[in-house]
């Protein structure tokens, strides 16, 4: 399945006389996050998207692809003052953080949540290393039995931060394992099944638990009242994700002018990982094309020529779009006729296009499914009928 990915990758960039280089493991940890994320192949904050014949492969996607695993590592914020934007959400953990340490205690636990892509797992390692201790990340859906969680919890020293992405997918039976883990910090495990079944408490040290998720609706009542520290991550402005590009920039060492950053930073719907990843594909094309610097003209081109359009919409939202109001009127039309019309994931559909989208105020979400806005209709150039004759 991965494969997939880097054999459209090969293809796209052999289809523009460019090479690609096989991915390659930044440290140690690099690769243990990716063999957990092999294993959880979900859609969420960090998972590499599930790639099938029918779908497309984006560059626009907010998750993490293999192809990103190569200069992620290197790209991360380490420091608190390295990480650029969320003003409001660094303020605050530099407070919670430094009233941690003057009391000589470990950080209450933190949930941070929002789209894929805008730095949730970059926090959580930023968290670790302000604080001075050691971090052990996973998955939701890597965490499959509660043996799994009990033995990363109880190798767990004091203060050490446990991240959890895609923390709504935990199974129920090890969820509750977590509650009394979070609370008093011991585990409650029964060993044996029937009448000699025996339940043993095990205590553990006073841990952080970092969870990630990309649908705080879905986490349950009990699980999300035991984290302290509730954090929404925003999508960036364009002036945020000029800055991320420059910085980016210069640890790639690639010549960029501040207008081709600009350039760059419009077309990214509002995240770092996408900008990152437009970086790096512009770069391939300042290379062969120029002479290696990213200027305005050259970043316009190259963004082009990926069929990113001028407002960072590529084919699969306008296929979205064109959809709704070709094929459905305009809309209402319910996500699961949309994704099979579409022959794309509904989950595709919901996490990676319809925020954006909505964000643009292009399409809008009624209880009887998605319907196209005036402004849709305006940026594809299609006339509305029904409007008019309403008018
Ligand atoms: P998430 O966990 O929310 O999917 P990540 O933390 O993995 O997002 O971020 C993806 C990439 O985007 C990171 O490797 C990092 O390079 C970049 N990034 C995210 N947020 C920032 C930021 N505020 N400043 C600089 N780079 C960022």
């Amino acid at each position: 399945m991965n494969y997939l990915i880097i054999r459209k990758n090969l293809q796209h960039l052999r289809h523009f006389g460019l090479s690609i280089k096989y991915p390659t493991y930044a440290n140690e940890n690099t690769r243990t996050e990716i063999k957990l994320i092999e294993k959880s192949n979900t859609v969420g904050a960090n998972s590499v998207r599930p790639s099938n014949e029918n779908t497309e492969e984006r560059i626009i996607e907010p998750v993490y692809t293999l192809e990103d695993t190569d200069f992620e590592y290197s790209l991360r914020p380490k420091r608190l003052s390295e990480f650029i934007g969320q003003e409001k959400v660094k303020e605050n953990l530099k407070i919670f953080i430094d009233a941690a340490k003057k009391r000589g205690e470990n950080l209450d636990h933190v949930l941070l949540y929002g789209p894929p892509g805008l730095g949730k797992t970059s926090l959580a390692s930023i968290i670790a290393n302000e604080m001075g201790v050691n971090i052990k990340s996973t998955s939701g859906p890597a965490i499959e039995k509660p043996g799994d969680l009990a033995a990363l919890l109880t190798n767990l020293q004091d203060g050490d931060v446990l991240f959890i992405d895609e923390i709504h997918r935990l199974s129920r039976q090890v969820e509750e394992i977590l509650y009394p883990a979070m609370e008093d910090y011991f585990l409650d495990i029964i060993i044996g099944k029937g009448p000699a079944a025996q339940s043993i408490k095990i205590d553990l040290k006073r841990f952080t638990l970092i969870g990630a998720t990309t649908r705080a609706g879905q986490l349950t009542g009990p699980l999300r009242d035991r984290f302290g520290v509730i954090m929404r991550l925003e999508l960036y402005t364009e002036e945020q994700l000029c800055d991320i590009i420059t910085r980016s920039s210069v640890i790639l060492a690639i010549p960029t002018a501040q207008e081709g950053a600009k350039e760059i930073a419009h077309r990214s719907r509002g995240t770092p990982r996408i900008a990152n990843r437009l970086l790096k594909r512009v770069r391939d094309f300042a290379e062969v094309l120029g002479d290696g610097r990213i200027t305005k003209e050259l970043a316009k081109i190259a963004l082009d020529r990926l069929e990113i359009d001028n407002i960072g919409l590529d084919s699969l939202d306008k296929r979205l779009l064109t959809m709704i109001i070709k094929g459905y009127g305009g809309g209402p039309v319910g996500l699961d006729t949309l994704a099979s019309a579409l022959g794309e994931e509904a989950v595709t559909l919901e996490d990676v296009c319809e925020p954006f989208l909505m964000q643009l105020g292009f399409i809008a979400r009624t209880p009887r499914g998605r319907t196209a806005t005036a402004l849709a209709y305006q940026h594809l150039g299609i006339e509305q009928m029904g409007q008019q004759k309403m008018e």
